[in-house]
């Protein structure tokens, strides 16, 4: 495979650059952005501008092509539940943030299903809101309205729902959820991060019964990557417009420049009128590609895996190693030691992963060839 010599800003820092087989992981930069996204962000960086007229103006750009109520981008999709429970806070002690003191977040609580607890939802608890928790991490509920309903209190100022992949089978459904939250006059936020594919996620939530979705902005999205995206209600994204960066006081530090409202608005565009079809073809093919290649090797079993670890409806490879003195550990260790460096992940058991979300063509090839030549011990 050729690689790209020429020596730019990671050189001169001396950061190897990676191939990377893990997918729309933010610790390997998780996408990386179109050339006409970069023009835009450009384009953005050149000129001063009124950053509140920007944000209002990209939320209801945003909101139109969304099929939503209204839009707020902000830094990150960590940042913007940091918010939305920020905004439903506003709205659960009927004040504007601005006018919010700890004691407001004190005597408020937000429902959160143990199901759905991920290492991203310590930001729950930083505006002192208490978290609620309910029912079991792999349990189904027994009577599931009966039981949210019993958690529910006049402290109750929202309830965390997520999407994901991890979730496990039996949770109760958003649309479920959504009906309790109604009757009770409460807004679900909803960490949709990683779910999208399919672009129709932008929509399909707030529609169930989400009253705000937030995306990040630099998984599949392929906008900057300190960029984020809350859609769904107006009421609730008009107290954000109002109190939140560039404003000061709660959310200042959430700093969201016109480079990323610039970028994500474009790459949302793009993202909306791609061919989400033969994007997801090439994948297969991809995958169709290594199986037959690593299937040539008396120490790979390699086989299509469906959907990928975050539920994206894109496949992926899964390698088994067909070879006793052989772990995941040392042929990931190998990958690793090329040049340039693969990232892959373990998948336990004597197997790996290779997604081909964020690879080209070529790049998965060359791995799979790399892969040929792992110096196994005969046996
Ligand atoms: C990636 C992810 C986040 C964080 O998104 P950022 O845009 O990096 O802040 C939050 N929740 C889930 C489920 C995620 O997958």
């Amino acid at each position: 495979m050729e690689i790209d010599k020429k020596p730019g800003i990671y050189e001169e820092l001396g950061v190897p650059r990676v191939i990377n087989a893990m997918g729309t992981y933010t610790i390997y930069g998780g996408s990386k952005m179109s050339r006409q996204t970069i023009q835009d962000m450009n384009d953005a960086a050149s000129s001063f501008v009124d950053l509140n007229l920007l944000q209002k103006r990209a939320g209801e750009a945003i909101a139109r092509l969304t099929k939503n109520e209204a839009a707020y981008i902000c830094n990150g999709a960590a940042a913007g539940i940091y918010l939305g429970l920020l905004a439903a806070v506003a709205l659960h002690r009927g004040k504007k943030i601005r006018y919010l003191a700890r004691q407001d977040f004190h005597d408020s609580e937000i429902v959160v299903f143990r199901s759905h607890r991920s290492p991203y939802d310590i930001i729950l608890d930083q505006l002192g809101v208490s978290i609620v928790e309910l029912a079991y991490s792999n349990h189904t509920l027994v009577s599931p309205k009966e039981d949210i309903e019993a958690v529910i209190s006049e402290r109750t100022a929202a309830i965390y729902f997520l999407e994901s992949g991890w979730v496990a089978p039996g949770a109760p459904s958003l649309e479920l959820t959504a009906s309790v939250a109604k009757k009770h006059q409460l807004p679900v936020i909803l960490d949709a991060a990683a779910m999208l594919p399919p672009a129709d996620n932008l929509w399909n939530f707030t529609k169930a019964g989400a009253s705000l979705a937030v995306f990040s902005g630099g998984k599949d999205l392929c906008g900057p990557q300190a960029s984020g995206l809350i859609v769904g209600r107006k009421d609730l994204i008009d107290l954000l417009l109002e109190s939140a960066f560039p404003k000061h006081g709660y959310g200042r530090f959430l700093k969201v420049g016109k480079e990323e409202i610039a970028g994500l608005y474009s790459a949302l565009c793009q993202y909306l009128s791609a061919d989400m079809g033969s994007r997801i073809q090439d994948a297969e093919d991809q995958v169709e590609s290594a199986c037959r290649l690593l299937n040539d090797h008396p120490y790979y079993l390699a086989a299509r895996s469906y959907p990928n670890e975050a539920g994206q409806p894109i496949p992926r490879v899964l390698v088994k190693i067909r070879n006793a003195q052989t772990d995941e550990q040392q042929v990931l260790n190998y990958l690793s030691a090329l040049t340039p460096p693969v990232i892959a992940a373990a998948a336990g058991k004597q197997s790996f992963y290779l997604n081909p979300m964020t690879l080209t063509k070529a790049e998965m090839e060359w791995i799979c060839h790399q892969l040929l030549k792992f110096p196994f011990v005969q046996h």
